[in-house]
This record gives structure tokens, sequence and C-alpha cells, in this order.
């Protein structure tokens, strides 16, 4: 090879576009796939749809010996009612699954209109609400729905497994507090109050790109007042974040234009934003506010059965 081409970073970057050796395994039980993360003590990394996982594979940012394909296991592929009107939803389900689902539209329909800005099709179609909590990107939007909708997320593991609120699962970017042996198994959402408004804003720089910020609201109205508010923001911090003091702020009141003042100033407040190559942090800071208030009055709207 020519000393110009060996030397080309082109070429460097080339040989470091694929993954390192690894041994592979389709396990077909969710018994199975837990046995063989645990018998890999950490060398071992679960696949599903590989969206986040070969990209990072790529660039050898990780290099387990052995990859434990998940998607065969049918135990995981599930999307039901529970009674009380929330949703099960198993490991496997795809982004584009939520998205379109008639089932997910008519009980948690912010959760539908958050997936459409999840990416692209191709991608959306191959992701899995598994492999995005377990993956927990800041931008991502399956986290910020977790902890906006107070989910659930049960999970298997050599001890048997566990029930972890989505408010605990996320640590820091790119880190939850699944331990080395557990994987995801279900989701469960718990039913919204009847009539619940509902938003989700987001800015991205293009669309399918990571979002810079969002934004979700769950806003529920009794005789025109605010009974309940959940209010989370997502690109603004490590990890997903409630907005406590903007939710407690608004609850007991009727949404009008000073109230949107103060509650933009608590959002703006809650948040800890960095700079990157995409944005800095002041601008993700004004982005955030700007989002919240347009979220809440569209919640607002939507609970009192207007037109957003
Ligand atoms: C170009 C591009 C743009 C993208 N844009 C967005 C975006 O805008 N918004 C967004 O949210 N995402 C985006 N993504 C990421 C995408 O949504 C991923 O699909 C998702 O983050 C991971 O899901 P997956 O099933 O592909 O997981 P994988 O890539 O297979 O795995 C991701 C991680 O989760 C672990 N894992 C997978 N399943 C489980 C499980 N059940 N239990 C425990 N651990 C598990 C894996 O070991 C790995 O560490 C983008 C990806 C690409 C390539």
């Amino acid at each position: 090879m020519p000393s110009w081409k060996k030397d080309c970073p082109c070429s460097r970057a080339n040989e470091f576009m694929k993954p390192a050796q690894f041994e592979y395994l389709r396990a077909a039980s969710i018994a199975e796939a837990v046995a063989a993360l645990s018998a890999q003590a950490g060398e071992g990394k679960i696949i599903a749809g590989g969206q986040s996982l070969v990209p990072m594979l790529n660039f050898r940012l990780l290099k387990p010996l052995l990859l434990i394909d998940i998607m065969g296991i049918a135990e995981l592929k599930f999307l039901e009612e529970t009674p009380g009107g929330g949703l099960r939803i198993g490991a496997l389900t795809k982004h584009h699954t939520l998205e379109t689902s008639p089932l997910v539209k008519r009980l948690f329909p912010v959760l539908s209109e958050a997936m459409s800005h999840v990416a692209h099709l191709a991608i959306r179609n191959r992701g899995t609400i598994g492999g995005s909590l377990s993956h927990a990107d800041p931008a991502a939007e399956l986290p910020l729905m977790a902890v906006l909708l107070d989910a659930r997320i049960r999970t298997a593991s050599p001890e048997g497994g566990r029930t972890i609120a989505a408010a605990d699962l996320f640590v820091a970017a790119l880190t939850t507090r699944l331990l080395e042996s557990e994987i995801i198994v279900e989701v469960e959402l718990p039913a919204l109050a009847p009539a619940t408004g509902w938003a989700f804003e987001e800015v991205s720089r293009r669309a399918g790109d990571f979002a810079l910020a969002a934004v979700g609201v769950l806003l529920a109205v009794e005789k025109g007042k605010v009974s309940s508010a959940s209010i989370a923001m997502m690109g603004v911090a490590e990890t997903p974040l409630r907005a406590a003091r903007a939710e407690a702020l608004i609850k007991g009141r009727a949404i009008d234009a000073s109230l949107l003042d103060e509650l933009v100033t608590a959002v703006r407040d809650a948040c800890e934003p960095n700079t990157d190559l995409h944005a800095s942090a002041d601008y993700r800071r004004h982005l955030v506010g700007v989002l919240a208030r347009r979220a809440v009055i569209a919640a607002w709207k939507r609970a009192l059965g207007e037109q957003p």
C-alpha cells in the first residue's frame, strides 16, 4: 500500500468500522438469555434491534466476547391492555409498533406522538423499547416517556428479577441501574386519569436527528383547575428529568399567561444542560422553556376538550 494511503486517517477509520471478533448465540427463551449473560461475567452483551449496539461495536467502543440475540424470544413480544386501562409492553416491542398501534394511540397518545420523532422509519422498525431504555441515551424519546408516564420496568436475572421505577432506572448518560446479568423483559404503564390532556414537543436540527431538547406533558383537569401534572424533559441533563417544582406550581391552578411565565422559569431552573457540538447549554436551557410553554398550553387545551 502506498505510504500516503497507509497513513490516511480515512483508511485508519475503515479499520475501526468493523467490530472486534465475537461469538453469537440466538437465545430461544428469557432463561437461556439470562444464563448465557451471567456465564459471560461481563463479557457478554444482549443484542435486540442493534440500532445502538452495532454502531458501538463498529467503533470498538464495546468488544463483547459473546452477543446474545434476543430477537427470537416470543415471550418478549407482546403489547396488551391491563384490566385498569394501562399497558404491558414486551421488551421487544419496536418503536414503530408503539407509534402506529391503535391500542397505544387510544390509551397513551403522547407515546405514539413521541415515537414519530425517533430517528427514521428503518430505525424505528428495528429498535426496541428494551434496547432504548437499556441504552439510556440522554436524547432518546423512550426514556423520557418512561419517566413522564411513571413506567415500571420488569427485569429478569439469575436472582429472579425485580421491578424498577423509571425514575430510578437512569443514573447518567448511557448508564442505568441494570446489573450485568439483568435484562429488561417488560415495561408497564399505569393507566392515565380519564380525559388527561397530553403534549409532546421536540426540536432537532433535522428531521430524524436526535433531539436537542424535548418535553412531554400530562395534565388532568377538574373544575377548571389542574388536578395533577406530569412534566418531563430530555436533552437538558444526562438523564431524563421530571420538572417537580413546575408540576407543583401549576397544581390546583388554571393555566394563564403569568402562571406560564413562572412555569418556564421553574423548568429552566430544573435542568442541567451541557454544551456540545450541536448546541450550547444556554441554548438548550432557553429551548426547553419554550417547549414546556408550548406543551403545557397544548395539554391544557386537550384536557378542556379543545383543539391544541
Ligand atoms: C442513525 C440513528 C439515529 C437514531 N436516532 C434516535 C432518536 O432520534 N431517538 C432515539 O430514541 N433513538 C435513536 N436511535 C437509537 C435507536 O432508537 C435504537 O434502536 C435504540 O436506542 C436501541 O434499541 P435496540 O433494540 O436497537 O437496542 P440494541 O442496539 O440492540 O441494544 C442497545 C443496548 O441495550 C442493550 N439491550 C438491548 N435490549 C435489552 C434488554 N431487553 N435488556 C437489557 N439490555 C438490552 C444492549 O446490550 C445494548 O447495550 C438512533 C439510532 C441510529 C442508528
